[in-house]
């Protein structure tokens, strides 16, 4: 007796429905909504009560088995797991009731690897299956670039062309962009983001394009980068000692990375609570307080890659919640830390438990903490979501010091850059892509 496998419908609801296939490829649905899945499924009690002796990949296996159904052969899918959860997500405990769970084990340091890694071989085997390459297009202003890139690197049957503003990016940024090699090729433009994403956008709406090359975006908002986040929430849960379910506090953008945590729980994981952390580019905590979404325009902070006015997987959370915002107060708490209270915090944390926060993370303790002063529960964790070195400039002068560089940053410093310059005008990067394929 199994269920029907599960499909995808577009958030706008105008777009037919379609497989987790079919979703991958296309990234956003035609309607412009995103994809959504028809059925979140339950995780069995003998899963949940067993957690603690699953492995790391038989957990990700178990959670992302039915979202997949038969599009991808279960032995390939349990070897994409593997390879996707090929580093440490530890759970370090910072005082008596706030632990850190660090994703920034992975190859480019932050979350984003997990679901790069993911997607990058789900659309390898379905381009080895459809028996043609695929080119992937990924506009950057920094970290997404990488944490793709890196993603894409070595796997079979892809190639990754990345558009990054020239001048705009960190130095590190640069390097990880621009000296993998192999199947990835940066391309230097000489323009600001916006002009990279014109580029790519028209791409793909160049129909004679489109025709001739396999082409696809690797979007964050493809439901291959976002359900794989689940994976981490249930590594934590396998490390939590604490008799009470921990409440958990999430630095949030565009949202993508609660949503999984929220899908995680509506399928079984065990939580007290929720809390959605933002900077001063908070739009959730007026939606809890008046029932309405209002954008806005985006300011620059030092937790920059939650600089975001406009979530683009709000509606994923309303979609979870079947738009009942009563449901959606009682389980998640929303706080606003501004620059100067994270700084503060870097320092403070530092200064009484020797734990070196990155602004992201410090926004999601600063907000932790006053969740739990004002609520009588246990305890919790925060999603510590990149290492403080990659926001070095940043964190050394709130901690006086310089940071230690992990070895695998080291060892990319002093690579030679390997970049095309290019203009932003886009019948040259046409003609580009064609001389290519
Ligand atoms: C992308 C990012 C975030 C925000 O994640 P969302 O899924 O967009 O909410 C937080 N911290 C870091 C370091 C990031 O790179």
């Amino acid at each position: 007796m199994s269920l029907p496998p599960i499909q995808y419908y577009s958030t706008n609801k105008s777009s037919p429905v379609v497989s987790f296939r079919e979703a991958t490829i296309r990234g956003q649905a035609p309607d412009g909504g995103l994809y959504f899945p028809d059925r979140i499924p339950l995780l069995s009690g003998d899963f949940k009560n067993n957690i603690k002796s699953y492995s790391k990949a038989d957990i990700a296996y178990h959670v992302i088995h039915p979202y997949i159904g038969a599009g991808i052969p279960d032995d390939v899918l349990h070897k994409i797991c593997e390879e996707t959860i090929a580093f440490d997500f530890p759970l370090k405990q910072i005082n008596d009731n706030i632990y850190s769970l660090e994703l920034f084990h992975g190859p480019t340091l932050a979350f984003k690897d997990v679901g790069a890694r993911f997607m990058s071989r789900c659309l390898g085997y379905f381009s080895k299956e459809q028996g043609r390459r695929v080119t992937v297009l990924v506009a950057t202003s920094g970290d997404t670039g990488s944490a793709v890139a890196n993603g894409f690197l070595g796997v079979d049957g892809i190639d990754v062309v990345i558009l990054y503003p020239s001048g705009k990016v960190s130095k590190v940024q640069e390097q990880q962009l621009t000296t993998l090699g192999q199947n990835i090729t940066a391309l230097e433009v000489s323009g600001t983001f916006d002009d990279c994403q014109a580029l790519v956008k028209r791409t793909f709406a160049d129909t004679d394009l489109t025709e001739r090359m396999f082409l696809t975006s690797a979007n964050s908002i493809n439901v291959a980068r976002w359900l794989p986040q689940q994976f981490y929430y249930f590594y934590a849960i396998q490390q939590w000692e604490e008799n009470k379910p921990p409440v958990i506090c999430v630095p949030s953008g565009n949202y993508g990375n609660i949503c999984a945590g929220l899908l995680a729980y509506l399928s079984g994981l065990p939580a007290s609570h929720f809390v959605l952390a933002s900077n001063v580019n908070d739009v959730f905590t007026d939606y809890l307080g008046t029932g309405h979404f209002h954008s806005k325009t985006a300011v620059p902070t030092i937790s920059n890659a939650m600089d975001v006015g406009n979530p683009s997987n709000f509606v994923r959370i309303l979609e979870l919640f079947q738009h009942d915002h009563a449901r959606i107060s009682d389980l998640i708490s929303s706080y606003t830390v501004s620059d100067a209270v994270t700084s503060d915090t870097i320092a403070d944390v530092y200064r009484k438990y020797h734990y070196l926060l990155d602004p992201h993370g410090a926004v999601a303790y600063k907000a932790l903490e006053s969740y739990l002063n004002e609520h009588t529960v246990d305890g919790g964790f925060i999603l510590e979501t990149a290492h403080p070195v990659k926001f070095a400039d940043v964190v050394e002068r709130i901690i006086g010091k310089e940071i230690e560089m992990p070895e695998s940053i080291r060892g990319i410093l002093s690579l030679q850059k390997q970049s095309k310059l290019m203009v932003p005008e886009y019948d040259l990067f046409k003609e580009y892509l064609i001389g290519r394929s």
